[in-house]
């Protein structure tokens, strides 16, 4: 693998050198007693008393390798790297067909735990300025593997989506002195007409300009930059994943296929960012998870150019969402 800068748009992408292909699997690699697909244990739970309940192994194919140094380079006017990095699987649970939203509270704050334990690990590592946590339910949304689990990417660049929502966030507070997502959390409790749940802590809603029906976004109501530092007592992330969890089970009632992807502030300790970079950083930057269906319209979109066509206006995908809640 190779990360090549496409000198336009300056987003990174991972180019396969290889053959791309998979290992063979005979059954399923995350499954209880296939340990020896993934023999190094980097987290699991209960520690070192077995069965465990929840897993965090190295992935076998990863697009990021931890060994080395990132050898930025040029050829001519291009920018390549090594894909340096750690890709990592989260094992939500020795259960093959068990879903995250079938869980117990405490189990998904089980699973959470393992993802901040494994972030904040990460972030102790100066050569990387980016950790994205994310999960892809249904083939669809590019599930490989069918046994549930996340996934946890270190990077030596920021995602440009990242990007985008870090520099539209400082500019917000810079002419306001005030948090862009606070703002949008005011209006949207306000507004009362894409909340699809909420509590004193947490809310879950559809975005104004929603890019696919029931895209929907959960985020904590009162500001931090930080989901690692955030969720760091075990009552808060009782709290998040009570609220996680039903979402998702919200959400499965209408898109069975989806994307997860935390948002969280990019890793300050990296060795490449400028002093005085992040100066305003724990103020203007609020994390958030966005949850993306499987677009059911792509002949419509033309999400090369991230312009997207959306079939159900975010206010009757947050009707119907409230609604799967009392489906139950
Ligand atoms: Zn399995
Ligand atoms: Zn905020
Ligand atoms: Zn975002």
């Amino acid at each position: 693998m190779e990360l090549r800068k496409d000198p336009i748009t300056q987003s990174w992408v991972i180019q396969e050198i290889g053959d791309g292909a998979w290992p063979k699997l005979d059954g399923c690699p995350l499954c209880p007693g296939k340990e020896s697909y993934c023999p190094q244990t980097l987290y699991e739970y209960p520690y070192r008393h077995p069965p465990w309940q929840v897993r965090v192994v190295p992935h076998w194919r990863p697009l990021y390798r931890i060994e080395g140094g990132v050898e930025r380079r040029g050829e001519g006017m291009y920018d390549k790297m090594r894909s340096l990095g750690a890709h990592e699987i989260v094992v939500e649970g020795p259960e093959h067909q068990l879903g995250l939203s079938g869980q117990s509270d405490e189990h998904v704050a089980q699973v959470l735990r393992a993802c901040i334990s494994r972030m904040s690990d990460l972030k102790k590592d100066a050569r990387f300025r980016y950790l994205t946590l994310f999960r892809n339910q249904g083939k669809a949304a590019g599930q490989e593997l069918e046994h549930p689990h996340s996934q946890i990417a270190a990077t030596p660049f920021i995602p440009r989506r990242l990007v985008y929502e870090l520099r539209s966030s400082l500019r917000h507070y810079g002419l306001k002195e005030r948090c862009l997502i606070c703002d949008l959390v005011r209006q949207e409790m306000m507004q009362g007409v894409r909340t699809v749940e909420w509590d004193d802590q947490f809310l879950a809603f559809c975005p104004f300009a929603s890019r696919v029906p029931f895209e929907t976004w959960l985020l904590p109501v009162n500001h931090h930059h930080s989901f690692e530092e955030d969720l760091s007592t075990w009552e808060r992330q009782l709290h998040f994943a009570r609220m996680l969890r039903s979402l998702l089970a919200r959400l499965e009632r209408k898109v069975p296929e989806f994307h997860l992807v935390l948002h969280t502030a990019p890793n300050v300790n990296a060795k490449f960012e400028k002093t005085g970079q992040w100066q305003t950083l724990r103020e203007d930057f609020h994390w958030h998870f966005e949850i993306i269906p499987a677009d059911p319209n792509p002949s419509k979109s033309y999400s090369l150019e991230e312009v997207y066509y959306n079939s159900l206006p975010p206010e009757a995908a947050c009707e119907e969402l409230r609604k799967a809640g009392n489906e139950v």
